[in-house]
């Protein structure tokens, strides 16, 4: 008789197979069966990936930022993984891109692609992830180890979304947009316009009450004209909820200004995972010329004209993230491109926001020292949107570009949406100290 051979799931008792293999998956061993493959998958709204290596039995992932360089930085990036293990461990071994531009085209945005972008501009100390797509969490602190940033995820989920820092995309602006619309009677839904590539631009229009047009300030707030800072996306909606809160001086504002609020200018960029920076033949916020390249520059340049022209330019703010070691801060023009008074309103309005940003529980750093967007900034200094507002506004305009701390532990929505929030109370603070149009009721 041949010898049988007794498959040694026999020897065990049924029930304690299941059990073994559990243990064995949980305490990460490689050659656990039981588990799925990882894979990585960027097809969605803003995903942006590239190089993509996973290591199965490390149960790793190595990957760069995606992008196309001549769409701007490649210094964004966001995907899913799926085929995790709830519970497990998973590594992600972060580099920076390695796409270039030929010198020519690099050089004819200033752009300084004719070689690798700095690593350190896609590698936030913490990357940030989600399960859900909605709640965004940090990741325990990176470790540098030579060209990589690598970091540790523990989720609790088959599949879960990481990013360099929480995404906003156009669908999530147009969902924000109509959402608060709708549970606000002051609040309108529209679009500033369509873009080049036919996508809407969402647009929220905010006036309370009975008082004309002419008689109101003007108020306009835009994020997003660089795709990826995608944190100031999140300091716009912070801006939008606090003007629609039940916060008194917040129903003053929308009484006495009329307010416009566009979450992200360069949807494209944004939907497409492309760095927005830089892009060829000129980003978004070296655009405002007299003809403007993008539509959203061209829209925008015009509805603010029009406030120009009735007098009412009051407050004009273009947000964005900043360079990766910086605090918060805004930039201004050099103070001798500037009339009186000006630069007398527009530093009061400087250290309203900085009084209630720095005070901002947990703490959101901020510096109250400026930096400047002059000559020596940017050849195109002239065409960037606070610095032509400034330029062609009315002599009371206050237009500046609040930078906020992006590579921070509390870089995430809340404390973004608290700098939005802190950033609305300010405008209403200034604006309430100055001259209202009708002289009429407070
Ligand atoms: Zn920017």
């Amino acid at each position: 008789m041949p010898t049988r051979i007794v498959p040694a799931r026999f020897l065990l008792p049924r029930f304690m197979l299941p059990l073994l293999l559990a243990a064995g998956c949980w305490l990460g061993n490689p050659h656990c069966e039981a588990r799925q493959p990882l894979a990585v998958a960027a097809d969605f709204e803003g995903g942006s990936v590239s190089g993509v290596e996973i290591d199965q039995a490390e149960r790793s992932i190595r990957f760069m930022p995606g992008g196309d360089p001549a769409r701007g930085w490649p210094c964004w990036w966001y995907f899913r993984v799926d085929g995790v293990a709830p519970g497990e461990t998973i590594t992600l071994r972060l580099r920076g891109s390695t796409a270039t531009l030929p010198r020519e085209s690099a050089a004819q945005t200033g752009s300084p692609l004719h070689k690798p972008l700095a690593a350190s501009w896609a590698m936030p100390q913490q990357a940030t992830w989600s399960l859900d797509g909605q709640t965004w969490r940090r990741s325990e602190p990176g470790r540098r180890e030579d060209e990589w940033m690598i970091y540790s995820l523990r989720p609790e989920g088959e599949s879960v979304f990481v990013a360099w820092g929480p995404p906003y995309t156009p669908s999530s602006a147009e969902r924000f947009v109509r959402e608060i619309a709708r549970s606000s009677p002051s609040a309108t839904a529209t679009e500033l316009c369509r873009s080049r590539g036919d996508r809407p631009v969402p647009m929220l229009h905010v006036r309370e009450g009975s008082r004309t047009a002419k008689d109101r300030f003007g108020v306009w707030v835009q994020a997003r004209q660089h795709a990826w800072e995608s944190g100031s996306s999140w300091v716009a909606q912070g801006f939008a909820e606090w003007l629609l809160s039940d916060d008194a001086d917040a129903a003053w504002l929308r009484q006495h200004a009329e307010l416009f609020v566009i979450p992200i200018m360069d949807v494209d960029n944004a939907a497409t995972g492309n760095g927005g920076k830089d892009a060829q033949p000129h980003d978004h916020n070296r655009d405002w010329s007299g003809e403007p390249h993008w539509n959203e520059t061209k829209a925008a340049q015009r509805m603010v004209g029009q406030l120009i022209d009735e007098g009412r330019m009051d407050v004009f703010l273009d947000l964005h993230n900043p360079a990766p070691g910086d605090p918060t801060f805004f930039y201004i023009l050099p103070p001798e491109y500037l009339e009186p008074p000006m630069v007398e309103l527009r530093d009061r309005f400087m250290q309203l926001a900085y009084a209630r940003i720095s005070r901002i529980k947990p703490l959101i750093p901020m510096s109250n020292k400026p930096k400047v967007t002059g000559p020596g900034y940017h050849p195109l200094w002239r065409q960037i949107s606070a610095n032509w507002v400034s330029m062609n506004g009315n002599p009371h305009t206050v237009s500046l570009c609040l930078e906020t701390i992006w590579n921070y532990q509390n870089s995430t929505t809340d404390g973004y949406r608290a700098v939005g929030g802190s950033l609305a109370a300010a405008v209403r603070e200034y604006l309430a100290d100055r001259p209202l149009r009708t002289g009429g009721e407070q």
